[in-house]
């Protein structure tokens, strides 16, 4: 059983209330797997909330009450139909789990990356959600409540988590690159101490990019490999927002709004040629009339 690092409030309601259906929501590394974790061990520790730590419950990893389902990766993840209820030879599936006996006292799912069930496997999940089993619990974790369907959302207990303070990160480490890459999430906070040279070389290749926009070609090429590292869940734009934070005022809105834009493009799987010459485009305008004004 792992601890949670900061979110007080949301473990505080969770205990409280224990529902049934949970949303978690916040960015990815925020600490919303781990929470769902957390609440699965409270649910089942023979001492209640917080979980102990050494019952017997506490002590099994993995948790024979504790189920993780989670999208097939790729350019565009999903989660099928076949996850969630029987199909011919689709193998466990999130029903049959759940309605089997708990071999504690309550069993827990956690769908991570809610936001990534197909239409089927919503439409599925719906009716399992209109009326769970009684000892049966389900954790839907997302970015957002809009990235799940409404009728999803309504049936949930909607849990928002934020970034978390600067200052408690730095008990986990006090490094500005790793500071700066985390945002406020501790689960990038750890991969970025694990990984410290790819999150280093990813620093270095944005401000190439940004000392290097007068050479439109090179910058081309720099904003393709950092669109293509965002693919693979290694984003550049937490030290985009960083090197914006220099620009005066008016400046720096404009190159943060451009940077949302383009977070969603990409999210919304537009393609990498397209994004990364529009990028180049609108940071050499705001870099580009930065300069002349400065002439
Ligand atoms: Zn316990």
């Amino acid at each position: 059983m792992k601890e949670v690092l900061g979110h007080e409030e949301a473990k505080r309601l969770l205990a409280k209330a224990r529902p049934q259906v949970v949303l978690i929501t916040g960015p990815e590394g925020v600490g919303r797997r781990t929470l769902g974790r957390w609440y699965a061990y409270g649910l089942n520790c023979e001492r209640g909330f917080p979980p102990c730590g050494s019952c017997t419950s506490c002590r099994l990893e993995p948790h024979p009450d504790l189920l993780e389902i989670r999208p097939e990766p790729g350019r565009r993840p999903v989660i099928p139909v076949e996850r969630i209820v029987p199909r011919e030879g689709g193998g466990e599936n999130l029903l049959e789990w759940l309605e089997a006996a708990p071999r504690f006292s309550a069993k827990v799912a956690i769908i991570d990356g809610a936001e990534h069930l197909s239409e089927a496997a919503a439409n599925a999940m719906l009716k399992l959600l209109e009326e769970p089993p009684p000892h049966a619990h389900v954790v839907l974790v997302a970015p957002s409540p809009e990235a799940v369907l409404p009728t999803i959302r309504s049936r949930a207990f909607w849990v928002p988590l934020a970034p978390l303070p600067e200052e408690v990160l730095r008990a986990l480490s006090p490094d500005p690159d790793f500071l700066a890459f985390a945002e406020g999430a501790p689960g990038r906070l750890l991969w970025a101490t694990e990984h410290p040279e790819e999150v280093r070389e990813l620093r270095k290749l944005v401000e190439g990019f940004l000392y290097g926009l007068e050479d439109g070609r090179a910058a081309l090429e720099r904003a393709r490999e950092l669109l293509r590292r965002a693919e693979e869940r290694l984003s550049p734009w937490p030290f985009f927002r960083r090197a914006f934070e220099k620009l005066p005022a008016d400046t720096r809105t404009e190159a943060l709004e451009a940077l949302s834009i383009l977070e969603e493009a990409h999210r919304a799987y537009v393609g990498r040629e397209l994004l990364a010459a529009w990028w180049v485009h609108t940071m050499r305008s705001i870099y580009g009339a930065l300069r002349s004004d400065s002439l």
